[in-house]
């Protein structure tokens, strides 16, 4: 007995200046819970001597994943998934560890419950999932200006419907766009090769993969480097992956998210082919893994800021082709810009005159809020007001047809882009 006691505190101690040594202390003041310097110390200990740290009431995952969330939600998601005591905490949030393969049913739980998914941000480390009991680090605050109509317009006039119709009718055709299965994987590798086309005689425009740990599904990201103030960079993105339920089951993902990869592929194209090159540089990316917990963007988000990219704005184009409200677009209030949504608002009138307006859509949303957390000043413009969206997202019937066959309300959001990438990169 007093040997096993001795081993233990040797153990923590150990652990515990291992998890220092990885950037971890509890932060006491701010509410975070003991459990997470023991278990910090555990796994350190574990990853050192073989020693399986120990979740009460729950087996060892074997791919685990953490995962933050609201405490306040929890009540109305499946019992059984929490099993255990939260391996971290602060007032308003929990962090809980799970088999990647609980993911898509907590995912589900969250989108019956709330009506939203994912709803939790999900990471492959311990270390990562921790910093969301932190205060995120500030947004900057910064001006806007609206004044380069002759281009915008000029570039609008190149923004068309059928591009972006033909590009949700060649995702939504896999089986699905899992970031786990292998028609996931395909699409994922099939818009590398389409967004390279962009690239042929364009020396300032390059396509890479963002690969990532712990799943085999890339992200992609489009390059265009800016002519003056390269360093300086606009995101434009949505998520590429979907799901119907969880498992492998058929989901062609056409509105979720089929549509808002589309639209950027649109912005993409209408700013190529209308012989246009930014004064900073823009990055359109598809994201990997978001139904997942926000997985891909995640992970792109913190690397940008652990590498210092100066990220003047992103724009998420996360579910944009149901037109189920009255008005046209609506912003997502929480977790995003208030700045940069009034400076889209402001683009609307100037360039579109599409009615707008807004609502708020709770924790890990969509994409934008992998940006915020990582102090950047991030949107999402959204096809209907939140209990008005896609009611066959999520399901196999998630197909063009069923958003009005056509692309007429994703191709707002595609000018709305063009605008928006106008304006701010110049
Ligand atoms: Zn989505």
């Amino acid at each position: 007995m007093r040997i096993v006691k001795i081993l233990l505190v040797s153990v923590i101690l150990a652990g515990g200046a291992a998890a220092a040594r990885a950037g971890y202390s509890p932060d006491f003041d701010g509410g975070i819970d003991v459990r997470v310097a023991i278990r910090a110390a555990l796994e350190s200990a574990a990853s050192a001597g073989g020693l399986v740290p120990d979740v009460p009431g729950r087996p060892a995952p074997e791919h685990p994943v953490w995962v933050s969330l609201e405490k306040s939600e929890i009540g109305a998601l499946d019992e059984a998934l929490f099993k255990g005591l939260p391996v971290a905490q602060n007032k308003r949030i929990a962090i809980y560890e799970f088999d990647d393969s609980e993911l898509g049913r907590l995912a589900d739980g969250m989108r019956r419950s709330f009506r939203r998914a994912p709803g939790f941000h999900a990471y492959a480390t311990l270390e990562a999932a921790l910093e969301d009991l932190k205060e995120p680090p500030a947004v900057p605050q910064r001006a806007y200006t609206v004044d380069q109509a002759q281009r915008v317009k000029a570039l609008l006039a190149q923004v068309k419907e059928e591009p972006i119709a033909d590009l949700i009718t060649t995702l939504s055709a896999y089986r699905n766009r899992g970031y786990r299965s292998a028609t996931g994987v395909d699409a994922s590798k099939w818009l590398q090769q389409r967004w390279a086309r962009f690239a042929e005689g364009r020396p300032y425009i390059s396509v890479a993969p963002f690969k990532h740990a712990s799943f085999s599904q890339e992200s992609v990201i489009v390059t265009m480097l800016g002519s003056r103030e390269p360093e300086k960079v606009v995101v434009i993105g949505g998520h590429l992956d979907c799901v119907a339920g969880y498992g492998d089951r058929p989901a062609p993902g056409a509105d979720d998210n089929a549509s808002g990869v589309a639209a950027t592929h649109e912005v993409l194209r209408a700013l190529t082919e209308g012989g246009y090159r930014p004064a900073k540089t823009i990055k359109f990316i598809a994201f990997a893994a978001e139904e997942a917990g926000l997985l891909g963007s995640g992970e792109i988000a913190a690397a940008f800021r652990r590498d210092g990219v100066n990220v003047e704005g992103m724009l998420n184009l996360d579910m944009v082709n149901y037109k189920g409200s009255q008005g046209d677009i609506y912003f997502v209030t929480d977790h995003t810009s208030a700045g940069q949504n009034a400076f889209l608002g402001g683009l609307i009138d100037a360039y579109l005159g599409y009615a707008w307006g807004e609502f708020k859509c709770g924790y890990g949303c969509s994409d934008h809020a992998s940006w915020t957390k990582n102090g950047y000043p991030a949107s999402t413009p959204f096809e209907t007001l939140f209990k008005e969206h896609n009611p066959f997202i999520h399901t196999a019937n998630d197909t063009l047809a069923n958003s009005g066959g056509n692309a007429s309300h994703a191709f707002k959001f595609a000018r709305l882009g063009v605008a928006y990438a106008v304006e701010l990169a110049k």
